[in-house]
């Protein structure tokens, strides 16, 4: 399985999905940076969570909040305190670890010596504002994207007076200072999170929880991610955070194990009512319907976009024999796709067909903007590369196009990724064979 992992991110190199961060320079350990494809996919991922999120719902709200915040915000939300890993390192070697993933915790994985004792280690980064660098400048970058919607809740209720239940929603960075970053981007330093705090009644949070839970496992599929691979796991109680009385971790079975994915928490009224402590400015909801202020109760699910590009690569990854040659495609659903159809003329050396072919691309682009252009090497060149980004068509602009068959005028051959079959199918329907898919 691991070897699987070694493919997928090798051709995600390859291909320019997903680069090792300030390579030329040796790189940074939890840092990676996404290519032209790369940005394309998580780009669809995030617009489709929006959209089933967000959009497609009457009782969500978006925002996009700073990354550095006031410190008190992380203060309150006891990030300051406790957002914290145990460390361990090696006397020997001096590597480092986290206590709670080694299974002897008493001897180092790698050379086998002693570790020391553990200690908590802060995982938010600091850094400072203005040109002052004492502590009363310091601020921290934001490790999850919560906080910026906490701190916003006040603003929205003024601005829209929603009605509960409502929610927030924010798509955006987070930091973190991993003590191991690994496993390609399952584990980063700098990674990107979508949230939603879901405010409730406090007796609707049960309700909330189950709606919740139904659409994490719809987009679960709709990016594509086989329900076989995605597993719940309720996290025991001795684990969950004081404040919250239910979560589940959405695991999904990477070829390194089966890890979390995303999560979704019940976090009571705690966000809420430690602002207020904190801020000393009143974050109660006044809920007509009741005729009384209450600090409303929380449903949180938060998924990674990382995790997730990652979880629709592999679950995409495919090796198969086609016409007796070996080939590597990707699956993905066309919803996600970096690109939905390629468009090529059969030579590029004949201008005939490559204005007749441009036609078509320009055309089908104009409504579909994930369209290629593609006329680099030869045609079972081009099908392997679009194989290998996971483009699900491919059509190509022929002599029968230009009528050296008549009965074939204004028809192209459409190719299907994962059958590799080819058919002839006449320019006008191209556009409803391309959005049928999307
Ligand atoms: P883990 O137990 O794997 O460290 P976590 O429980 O700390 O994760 P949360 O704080 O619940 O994670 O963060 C919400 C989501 O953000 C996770 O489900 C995951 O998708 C994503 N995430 C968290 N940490 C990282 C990271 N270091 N790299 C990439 N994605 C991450």
């Amino acid at each position: 399985m691991q070897d699987l992992m070694e493919k997928v991110v090798s051709l995600a190199k390859r291909r320019g999905f997903v680069f090792p961060g300030s390579e030329i320079y040796g790189g940074l350990a939890g840092v990676y940076d996404y290519g032209p494809f790369g940005v394309a996919l998580k780009n669809n991922i995030k617009q489709l969570w929006w959209r089933m999120f967000v959009e497609r719902r009457d009782d969500m709200y978006g925002v996009d909040a700073a990354i550095l915040m006031n410190s008190k915000v992380w203060e309150a939300s006891g990030h300051v305190a406790g957002f914290s890993d145990p460390l361990v390192e090696c006397e020997k070697c001096r590597r480092r670890f986290r206590a709670d993933h080694l299974t002897d915790p008493s001897a180092c994985p790698e050379c086998g010596s002693a570790l020391s004792e553990p200690r908590q280690f802060n995982m938010m980064f600091k850094t400072h504002v203005g040109a002052s660098e004492d502590e009363a400048a310091s601020v921290y970058l934001r490790p999850e994207t919560a906080g910026g919607i906490f701190a916003n809740f006040k603003n929205v209720v003024d601005a829209l007076h929603p009605k509960l239940p409502f929610g927030i929603a924010q798509i955006g960075k987070a930091f973190r200072n991993e003590i191991a970053p690994r496993d390609f981007i399952f584990r980063l330093r700098e990674l990107e999170q979508m949230e939603v705090e879901y405010f409730v009644r406090e007796g609707d949070w049960e309700r909330a929880f189950e709606e919740w839970r139904v659409v994490m496992h719809e987009f679960a599929t709709a990016v594509g991610l086989p329900e076989r691979m995605v597993h719940e796991l309720a996290v025991p109680t001795e684990d969950l955070a004081h404040y919250s009385t239910r979560t589940i971790d959405f695991e999904f079975d990477y070829p390194f194990g089966r890890k979390e994915l995303w999560g979704l928490a019940y976090r009571t009224n705690f966000d809420l009512s430690t602002h207020e402590k904190g801020s000393g400015v009143d974050l109660k909801y006044m809920d007509e319907e009741m005729k009384t202020k209450i600090v409303p109760h929380v449903i949180e699910p938060s998924l990674g976009v990382d995790r997730t590009v990652l979880a629709a690569l592999v679950a995409a990854y495919r090796e198969d024999d086609l016409g007796g040659e070996k080939r590597v495609y990707l699956a993905l659903s066309p919803k996600i796709a970096p690109v939905k159809a390629a468009v090529s003329p059969l030579l590029k050396n004949k201008p005939e067909l490559v204005e007749h072919a441009r036609q078509v691309y320009r055309t089908l682009k104009k409504d579909i903007p994930q369209i290629m252009w593609d006329d680099n090497g030869n045609i079972g060149k081009r099908y392997r590369r679009q194989d290998e980004i996971g483009t699900p068509f491919c059509i190509t602009i022929d002599f029968d196009t230009l009528g050296e068959t008549p009965k074939l005028k204004d028809t192209v051959t459409l190719r299907d990724r994962d059958s590799g079959e080819q058919e002839r199918v006449p320019i006008a329907e191209l556009f409803g064979r391309i959005r049928s898919v999307l």
